[in-house]
């Protein structure tokens, strides 16, 4: 079991500062809050930079209640000192949510999208931070509960895979899409993945979910034009599951498309926990022709040993780099590292999480291949993707 306590911080009043004090603000200030965050942490902990104002930290060894207690007094005593800016002393405010380590939540990525959750109700309760409560949220009684909930909605079809576009960088012409899965809840809506897929990590309907969206990716893409492909991400724990590789191969054959023209994407940690056996599933799956890619790159393990040896087809810039590389310096730095990186292993780069034009076009500059983001499309049904094609 994992034995490290997430912490997700944020500055609650970034918006305010930049307003007041301009660009120039922007460095300085988020250069100190990193410094800060950073006293919070030992050096064996990691320091996962999700925007340039909102870190996760994983806090090595802590586990009980009191020492997350600590933790969380510690960090609201570093944010009492004002940054200086220009000058002006600055108050900084933050909200933290901190995750304790728990049997049922397997992955960072997962972690992170309830640390999200909880990030919400410490910003909706105006609280420097807030715990998530093991006992309460993750009881398995609740857990349970959620994952019928979402065992029940699956089994009714209210899950729907939505596609996004990703554009060839100079051409700006759509190639591919990637599958993002929708639950279209009769009562609360369109739901996003953080609202269900914590729920199913750890349960059955984890995998259903998982074969349900290989399968309408394939069967979705087989009706586009030759050249577009599409990306399906897997989860870390299906990654070693005996399932995988059948329900590929299956689901390929069924609806007649060429491997070529599926993605799967997974992340670092999938690779990281089982080296062997993950570096196993996936040269089999590009030996059936299947690309792989690697998601989020840049936020998760930074070690380059394994990176040496990994069979893998694409790297995807996460998203917290992209977003704000026209204002830091370092964020393009680091894109353009990555590109430069994936181009010398023969690797393609995705940039994800382009917003705006003149992203499109640095991200070009850098040598990118394909751009995804909300500036070409946002997730779509499938009926409305077409239409872009
Ligand atoms: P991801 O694979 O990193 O997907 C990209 C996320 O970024 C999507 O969030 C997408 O809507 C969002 N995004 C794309 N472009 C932009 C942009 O320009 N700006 C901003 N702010 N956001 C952008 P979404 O759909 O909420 O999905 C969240 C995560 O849930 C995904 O992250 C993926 O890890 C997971 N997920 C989604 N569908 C599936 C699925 O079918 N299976 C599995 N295992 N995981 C899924
Ligand atoms: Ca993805
Ligand atoms: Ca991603």
């Amino acid at each position: 079991m994992n034995q490290e306590t997430l912490a997700l911080v944020e500055i609650a009043n970034a918006d305010e500062v930049f307003a007041a004090y301009g660009e120039v603000s922007h460095d300085l200030f988020l250069d100190e809050f990193e410094e800060r965050v950073k006293q919070l942490a030992r050096s064996s902990d990691k320091i996962i930079k999700l925007l340039p104002h909102k870190l996760c930290v994983l806090l090595n060894g802590i586990s009980d209640p009191l020492q997350i207690e600590l933790a969380g007094a510690k960090l609201t005593r570093l944010f009492e000192p004002p940054i200086c800016v220009l000058d002006e002393e600055v108050t900084v405010s933050i909200h933290a949510a901190f995750v304790p380590p728990a049997a049922d939540c397997p992955d960072t990525k997962t972690r992170l999208q309830m640390a999200e959750s909880s990030l919400s109700e410490a910003r909706r309760s105006n609280k420097p931070f807030v715990i998530r409560d093991a006992s309460v949220d993750t009881s398995p009684t609740i857990a349970l509960k959620r994952a019928r909930e979402v065992e029940v909605a699956f089994e009714r079809g209210e899950f729907v895979m939505y596609f996004q576009s990703q554009v060839h960088a100079g051409f700006r012409n759509v190639v591919a899409a990637e599958g993002l899965m929708r639950w279209h809840d009769p009562e609360n809506g369109v739901r996003p993945p953080s609202d269900f897929l914590p729920y199913a990590e750890s349960r059955d309907v984890m995998r259903s979910l998982t074969w349900f969206a290989i399968k309408s990716c394939v069967a979705q893409c087989a009706e586009w034009p030759e050249g577009i492909s599409v990306a399906v991400n897997v989860s870390p724990i299906l990654l070693l599951d005996s399932e995988l590789l059948p329900n590929v191969q299956d689901a390929l054959a069924i609806f007649g498309l060429s491997a070529e023209r599926l993605t799967i994407e997974i992340t670092e940690d999938a690779v990281i926990e089982e080296p062997a056996q993950a570096l196993e599933v996936l040269n089999e799956l590009r030996a059936m022709g299947v690309k792989v890619s690697i998601d989020d790159f840049g936020i998760g393990y930074s070690s380059l040993a394994y990176f040496r040896d990994l069979p893998v087809d694409e790297l995807k810039v996460d998203r917290s780099f992209v977003s704000n590389m026209l204002e830091r310096p370092k964020d393009r730095k680091i894109v353009k590292a990555i590109i430069d990186l994936a181009h010398n292993f023969s690797m393609r780069v995705v940039a994800e999480g382009v917003e705006d034009n003149e992203t499109a076009d640095a991200l070009q500059e850098l040598g990118a291949d394909l751009l995804q983001g909300f500036w070409f499309s946002k997730p779509v049904v499938e009926a409305e993707f077409r239409k872009l094609l």
